[in-house]
């Protein structure tokens, strides 16, 4: 039986609950993160710590965690209890329970919630996924891992309907991320393209990491706004995200990207992301 962790009590899954005046459940008034996990060892740890910390400044929700170390325990406790070797942790802070009403009191005490989820199979992408594309119509702060994902699971949700991977929303033409994952592309120059971080986007670990490695194999890296026209024209294309890593993308809309092929530059960031990854 899977276990959650609610406010402090570790709950078996019947009995795991949160209020119906929860602010998360009547405003989507919180944040969350996910991270995912290896043989119980977590991923890029200290960089999600410091996106959710960031997200909760922002939102002015007050920490129930006192500390990293104190997360990390909790975690590394669910994981046993859960029995799930690999897999991801999923963290969820919200500003409370209180009566419904938009104005919020600053004494109310937020909401936490952290689960296990097990690995996705992920196999068959590998090889290459196709995106779509259609207009970003999310608000001003896409910096912030909010939980109000409304805009991008309608809009992943036509992706998977029509057989697409991804949706890449667009802003005044430049291709900002994808529903669930940052976009890039690698340009005629052989320069990695991808939309500079800013509250357009959400800063991405893997996006990140990905950044990290291009810059130590001396690939130049451009964070640069890139248009569909650029795409037209790319060499390869990719995305990444906590749950995937590095994907290559191989056909956007109508386009296809680089006869299909998996491009090196996406083989030569997909290997020195996993040998990270796997120590
Ligand atoms: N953009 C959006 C909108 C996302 O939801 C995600 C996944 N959390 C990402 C980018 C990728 O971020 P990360 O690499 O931290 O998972």
């Amino acid at each position: 039986m899977e276990t959650y962790y609610v406010n402090g009590f570790f709950k078996r899954r019947n009995s795991a609950k949160i209020s119906v005046e929860d602010r998360g459940f009547n405003f989507s008034d919180g944040v969350y993160e996910l991270i995912s996990y290896l043989d119980e060892k977590l991923i890029f740890f200290e960089k999600h710590y410091s996106r959710l910390s960031k997200s909760l400044l922002s939102l002015k929700i007050s920490s129930p965690l006192s500390n990293k170390k104190i997360l990390k325990l909790i975690i590394k406790r669910l994981i046993k209890l859960n029995k799930i070797k690999s897999g991801y942790i999923y963290i969820q802070i919200t500003r409370g329970t209180a009566k419904r009403n938009h104005v919020y009191s600053q004494q109310i005490p937020p909401n936490l919630v952290i689960f296990c989820l097990p690995l996705r199979k992920i196999e068959k992408f590998k090889r290459g996924v196709k995106v779509r594309t259609s207009e970003d119509l999310r608000w001003g702060r896409c910096d912030v891992k909010s939980i109000s994902l409304l805009p991008n699971i309608l809009e992943k949700q036509i992706a998977f309907n029509q057989g697409y991977y991804e949706t890449w929303q667009t802003k005044d033409n430049y291709i900002t991320e994808g529903t669930t994952s940052n976009a890039f592309i690698v340009d005629r120059n052989g320069s990695i393209r991808t939309y500079p971080k800013s509250k357009h986007i959400l800063g991405g670990v893997t996006r990140d990491v990905i950044i990290q490695i291009a810059k130590k194999k001396s690939i130049k890296i451009i964070e640069k706004a890139f248009t569909l026209n650029d795409v037209k024209y790319c060499k390869e294309a990719f995305l990444t995200s906590t749950t995937v890593k590095i994907l290559p993308v191989i056909k956007v809309n109508d386009m296809k990207i680089n006869t299909m092929k998996i491009g090196e530059i996406t083989k030569i960031l997909t290997y020195n992301i996993n040998k990270k990854i796997n120590g």
